[in-house]
């Protein structure tokens, strides 16, 4: 009998030892940048991390295939202010000399003419005059924020643009320009609404005209990575020795002020800390977390969007333009945009096409809103069909070569993405940022951290924004393990 109790005894403790067995000191909860960069951070400090990764490959919306970039292109702002230019020039990646886009450029304005829809080619002095203006009201958007007018707060962008728009025309001097010159002015900037929404990543109604300035740029232009964007991710990888597992979908985390508990399908792991950098795609419709986020955090996720875009590269089996002279630009009139058939008519939400660096035969082009959710789940000869069309129909040459090929990456569909780069919305507000990056249970506690590109209240949708949210949060938990 006493003999049974001993062994008794003795597996209740070993059980209990198992139980409280840690797999890391920080479990990281994807491998995009974001999560790359917090775990080479905590190998730094020499802590010990898993990282979990959803699908089959580390990246997440950095995805070179080839000489293209299906998801993130340039790093925005080759400075030493952009962390992520720092490590890609500290690793050698960015070649002899930095390649900047529209390094050749003579001035400012656009490459490539502007064309209208019935395939008339606006005068450049016209289009330069009207991309002025885009600029101007490009500038007041940062303003807002900058000077801090929280009176408008809850403001769209969109209904800002139009706006702005009409008041400028209206500026517009009789004596400079003929009554044809002006319509043509407004219709090249109404159009260049969709460039707008190009830069923000969705349809504009919805997006935030007071938070869309809190979107700091960084100068140095937008950089070209040579060997592509993958190579940052590679470089990384091989920093935290390639400690990461991957199709491992993370289903439930579950914290306290003990610890984390991360559970996927085939295993639970353990650990004092939990770095979750899942999009805010993910975070909005997978109910990710037990016991529930906070209330402000929760708010703050609801507010945000994740952008809906769709990028699609058109190969050309002979291309129709030299070096240089691919880019063209498309005027749609006020009634091709406002009366619009959307989602359907996809094509009428597409501002051009311009050339990809890195290649000679290939255009790209970019769908926005609600035209990119139905457009990701068509098939490629639709596609280039519709891409054919415009081509034909913008330049009014009937006789154009057509692309053959499509390539992209269904953003909006992966169930890992749902979204392309987040923003805020008219609901949201600047301390959104600041609730979302505040650990749980609480900051002097950090047990669970959210990071990723929608975390930074400054350098959202960016992956240098990413970068160092995940850098910010492992900071956290060094600081409090060394403590
Ligand atoms: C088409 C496109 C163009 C872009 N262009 C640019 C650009 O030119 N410049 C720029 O700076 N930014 C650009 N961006 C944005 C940039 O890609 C992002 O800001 C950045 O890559 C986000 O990094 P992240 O680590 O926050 O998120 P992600 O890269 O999305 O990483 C999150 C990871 O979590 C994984 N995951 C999701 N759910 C789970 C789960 N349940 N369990 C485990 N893992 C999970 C995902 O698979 C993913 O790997 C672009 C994005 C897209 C889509």
């Amino acid at each position: 009998m006493i003999k049974l109790l001993q062994i008794l005894h003795f597996v209740n403790i070993l059980t209990r030892k198992v139980m409280s067995m840690k797999d890391a000191d920080v479990i990281i909860v994807g491998g995009g940048i974001a999560g790359l960069s917090a775990a080479v951070r905590l190998k730094e400090h020499g802590i010990k991390t898993i990282l979990l990764e959803a699908k089959n490959r580390i990246g997440g919306r950095i995805f070179t295939d080839g000489k293209l970039e299906l998801g993130a292109q340039w790093i925005h702002g080759g400075c030493p202010g952009n962390p992520l230019f720092n490590y890609a020039s500290t690793k050698k990646l960015l070649g002899s000399k930095v390649k900047r886009v529209g390094d050749d450029q003579e001035d400012d304005y656009p490459t490539g003419y502007f064309y209208t829809s019935q395939g008339r080619i606006i005068d450049r002095d016209i289009s330069n005059k009207a991309w002025d203006i885009y600029e101007n009201i490009n500038d007041e958007t940062e303003f807002s924020f900058k000077n801090a007018e929280p009176s408008l707060q809850g403001q769209s962008l969109g209904e800002f643009y139009k706006k702005r728009v009409k008041e400028e025309i209206r500026k517009l001097k009789k004596d400079d320009y003929s009554r044809n010159e002006m319509k043509d002015i407004e219709m090249v900037v109404e159009s260049l609404s969709l460039m707008l929404a190009g830069y923000l990543g969705d349809s504009l109604e919805e997006a935030s005209l007071y938070l869309y300035g809190s979107s700091e740029e960084l100068p140095g232009e937008d950089v070209v990575v040579p060997d592509g964007l993958n190579s940052i991710i590679n470089a990384l990888a091989q920093d935290m020795d390639s400690n990461f597992e991957l199709e491992k979908p993370v289903e439930k985390i579950k914290w306290s002020s003990e610890g984390v508990e991360v559970v996927t399908k085939d295993r639970v792991y353990n650990a004092d800390h939990a770095i979750v950098t899942v999009p805010i795609g993910v975070l909005q419709t997978q109910d990710l977390f037990s016991p529930q986020l906070d209330d402000k955090k929760k708010r703050g996720i609801e507010n945000m969007r994740g952008g809906r875009i769709s990028k699609i590269f058109l190969e050309f089996d002979k291309p129709f333009w030299n070096e240089g002279e691919g880019n063209i630009n498309f005027v749609w009139t006020k009634k091709d945009i406002d009366g619009a058939n959307l989602p359907e008519e996809w094509f009428k939400t597409v501002n051009g096409f311009d050339e990809v660096e890195g290649t000679n035969d290939t255009l790209i082009m970019w769908v926005v809103g609600s035209a990119a959710e139905y457009v990701d789940k068509l098939g490629d000869k639709e596609i280039l069909e519709q891409a054919g069309k415009l081509l034909r129909r913008f330049t009014g040459d009937p006789a154009l070569s057509l692309p053959n090929k499509v390539r992209r990456h269904p953003w909006l569909a992966d169930p890992y993405a749902l979204g392309t780069w987040s923003y805020p919305s008219i609901y949201s507000t600047h301390q959104d940022y600041k609730e979302l990056s505040t650990p749980l249970p609480s900051p002097t506690v950090p047990r669970l951290l959210l990071a990723g590109e929608h975390v930074h209240p400054q350098y959202w949708s960016f992956m240098h924004g990413a970068r160092l949210s995940g850098i910010e949060q492992a900071d956290k938990i060094a600081e409090f393990m060394k403590k």
